[in-house]
């Protein structure tokens, strides 16, 4: 039989981590190719190509090194594969899912996993996660669809997944709008049809930096103020509630949106920033008045991977389009 073909990298993370002698702590040391040995059930759905790609946590990935993560996946489409899977730790995951994802111009699917539990522990999830997710990857309906993560049985789109436990076996989720969808009795089941999307250029430049700073009671201004002066090309401030900061931010956050672009998200960790509904000073129409736009469903984390993108192809004025619905932009699919 004509296997369809597969290629899967994998840039470290829990998954690929063990502990060299007891009492030590786990760090990445397994192969992409090793942790395959772990799901021979692949041989019979694809021909695979495993590279290691890194054996890094993810905390230390950087955009650079996304970057030509990302020209790999493209290249492996073009020679052939009909899916590609990236296998990487849990803690940066929503935020490369979101790169990617912005920059992701294939039809072929784009499929991100991890695993909470490390390669030596009795019930790693790292095998199950990366079958799953090779199923995704070589599913017809997966097409179209930019990037998903798979964990612990559920299909995430890009957008919308957060990592929302530190710990929990369950620790990833998309608030408000659930999983796009599930494996079923190892079938694929999207539970929502793909969605319009819309694909950025490759940053030209990549030394741009976007700094995020959250609002907390009874904050000074002290970093606020210096934003600009420190070299930062956008900001996004994780805000109260809606959308709101202090009226002592709202006067600051005046000033640097002339000079540079700036996004309020929310800081709760689910739902909407609001556009109409409060008036007070540090409220969100106050803010919108003075020059900053609203992240809508963006989390503050995929906001500033979104502004450091735009600013990177020179397209920061097409910012607003990309928070506010407009379908060909859409954020919240
Ligand atoms: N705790 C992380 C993980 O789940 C470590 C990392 O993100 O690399 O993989």
């Amino acid at each position: 039989m004509d296997l369809p073909q597969l290629a899967i990298a994998a840039l470290g993370g829990t998954v690929s981590m063990q502990a060299s002698n007891a009492g030590e702590g786990i760090i990445p040391t397994v192969s992409g190719e090793a942790l395959l040995s772990s799901i021979p059930e692949l041989t019979m759905l694809a021909r695979v190509n495993a590279e290691t790609l890194g054996l890094l946590p993810s905390a230390s990935l950087d955009f650079e090194f996304l970057l030509s993560v990302l020209s790999w996946a493209k290249f492996q489409v073009k020679q052939g594969a009909e899916g590609v899977v990236i296998i990487q730790g849990t803690d940066t995951l929503e935020e490369t899912a979101m790169f990617f994802d912005c920059l992701w111009p294939c039809d072929a699917p784009l499929v991100l996993t991890a695993a909470m539990r490390s390669a030596n522990r009795p019930g790693a999830d790292g095998p199950a996660n990366l079958l799953d997710a090779c199923r995704v990857a070589l599913a017809e309906d997966s097409r179209q669809r930019g990037v998903q993560v798979v964990m612990n049985g559920e299909i995430h789109h890009a957008r919308n997944v957060r990592k929302t436990d530190s710990l929990a076996l369950q620790a990833f989720s998309s608030p408000i709008v659930g999983p796009a969808g599930l494996l079923l009795e190892d079938r694929v089941r999207y539970l929502r049809p793909a969605v319009a999307r819309r694909v950025l250029p490759l940053p030209q430049q990549t030394a741009q930096k976007v700094a995020i700073l959250e609002a907390s009671l009874s904050t000074d201004t002290l970093l606020l103020e210096n934003i600009v002066a420190l070299g930062y090309d956008g900001l996004v401030i994780a805000g109260f509630g809606a959308g709101h900061v202090s009226q002592r931010w709202s006067a600051v956050i005046e000033r640097i949106a002339q000079k540079i672009p700036v996004i309020i998200a929310t800081r709760t960790g689910s739902g909407s920033t609001a556009r109409t509904t409060y008036g007070f000073s540090g409220s969100e129409m106050d803010l919108i008045h003075k020059g900053a736009s609203m992240a809508g469903f963006l989390c503050p984390r995929k906001a500033r991977i979104l502004l450091w993108l735009l600013i990177g192809c020179q397209q920061q004025d097409e910012l607003g389009r990309h928070l506010n619905g407009d379908p060909a932009f859409n954020s919240d699919a």
